[in-house]
């Protein structure tokens, strides 16, 4: 009881710390037992998947309804998208560029890697995701958590409760702040949860890597090359722009939103990690609410970086190791279709594949291949989704400070 006691006393980061070290511990040496203690890691993940629906359509209809002038709302969209889609854009490069200069897919041996041939993605049409974001029942839309579905209502519906007259927009308004802040309230009691669930996530990641040995032998240069993009992205591009173009302090706001960042590695879902995202950026890191509200929601959606970096790699991954040569040409395509469909996909495990799906269709290389990283998909997606959920908040940050805001970074 007192060491609970204790543990209880110490900041929430250490706990985090504390309850990941010992999970990879648990999850080497009690494999049989993990199930007595991952239930802790599903509670937690269907905690955060509980608020965050609701949390993204309040958050923007009541950051939309203060933010008064349509003026304001275009130039704040823009900067969003345009911010969003520029860094995918460097981090696309960034993890090209690796490949082409470490090869990882050369000489790989194919026939020794077991493909599944019963692999079956389903594969949306970019066309089609782009049509989908608009959505035609609101309500299917929500129950279905179609991420950009909601946040285009939401951003009409905030419009529009700005037009109404003076009675109902109050009504509406003041309904849309309740439950925004309602739901930031049982965020921060989710948060006091972290330490627990993410030990329960990490438990069961870890005990359920099989063969890691041959999995770091076989695909090791693979997993290098996705790291070492993700390293560049995350701690030199990123804290670059967010120093030099946001005029903001890069690690201080690295060192306040570490609770998000650790819960978006355990749960390999950035939507999962939203609200704490929201939360962090705005208390810790000293973000208005009218610009987190926006912000976060929209670049949980169209930005991902980590993504961006790995859904290259593995496409040039398999075409190397296919033997087939990609030209400058092949590689610009790859660069905007990677582009245009990470827009669509929500931030959940393993969204990365749909993705990869798309562009070796585009590219005609065989589906199955996919196979060949399926291993270290899961460990490489924590890496992605904290790299993902970063972006988002250095995003914030950097608008935020454009717009003049005053930060604590
Ligand atoms: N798991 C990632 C995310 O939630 C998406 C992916 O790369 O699979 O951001």
């Amino acid at each position: 009881m007192n060491i609970l006691n204790s543990l209880l006393k110490i900041k929430l980061h250490w706990q985090i710390l504390i309850a990941f070290i010992l999970a990879i511990v648990f999850g080497i040496f009690l494999k049989d037992q993990v199930i007595y203690v991952s239930w802790m890691g599903d509670v937690f993940l269907r905690l955060l998947r509980m608020i965050v629906i609701p949390l993204i359509l309040s958050s923007i209809i009541s950051g939309l309804v203060n933010i008064g002038s349509e003026g304001s709302l275009g130039r704040l969209g823009l900067k969003t998208f345009g911010y969003y889609l520029t860094t995918s854009t460097f981090a696309i490069i960034t993890g090209l560029l690796l490949v082409n200069i470490i090869k990882p897919g050369i000489g790989v041996d194919i026939s020794s890697i077991y493909i599944d041939e019963s692999i079956s993605i389903e594969r949306p049409r970019i066309s089609e995701v782009l049509i989908q974001i608009v959505p035609d029942n609101i309500f299917y839309a929500l129950a279905n958590n179609e991420f950009l579905s909601v946040i285009f209502f939401a951003i009409i519906a905030g419009i529009f409760i700005s037009k109404m007259d003076k009675k109902n927009n109050i009504v509406l308004s003041d309904f849309f702040n309740a439950v925004f802040e309602l739901f930031m309230k049982i965020t921060m009691f989710v948060i006091k949860l972290a330490p627990l669930g993410i030990f329960g996530l990490i438990v069961k990641v870890v005990a359920e890597q099989e063969d890691f040995v041959n999995m770091v032998t076989g695909l090791g240069a693979f997993m290098f090359t996705v790291l070492a993009g993700i390293l560049i992205h995350s701690l030199i591009t990123l804290p670059l722009i967010t120093r030099f173009i946001g005029k903001a302090r890069p690690f201080k706001h690295l060192s306040n939103v570490k609770t998000t960042l650790m819960t978006a590695f355990s749960t390999a879902s950035s939507a999962a990690a939203l609200p704490l995202n929201m939360k962090e950026t705005n208390e810790n890191s000293g973000v208005s609410h009218k610009i987190t509200n926006f912000t976060i929601p929209i670049g949980t959606t169209i930005n991902m970086d980590g993504t961006a970096i790995y859904i290259s790699a593995v496409v040039m991954f398999i075409a190397q190791a296919q033997g087939v040569v990609m030209g400058i040409q092949e590689q610009i395509l790859i660069l905007i279709t990677a582009l245009m469909s990470s827009i669509g996909t929500a931030g959940v495990p393993m969204a990365s594949l749909v993705i990869i799906t798309i562009i070796l269709e585009v590219l005609g290389l065989p589906l199955e291949m996919i196979a060949l990283i399926l291993p270290v998909d899961r460990i490489l997606d924590m890496f992605r989704t904290a790299t993902n959920v970063w972006g988002d908040s250095c995003g914030a940050v950097v608008i935020a400070k454009s717009e003049g805001e005053k930060t604590f970074v």
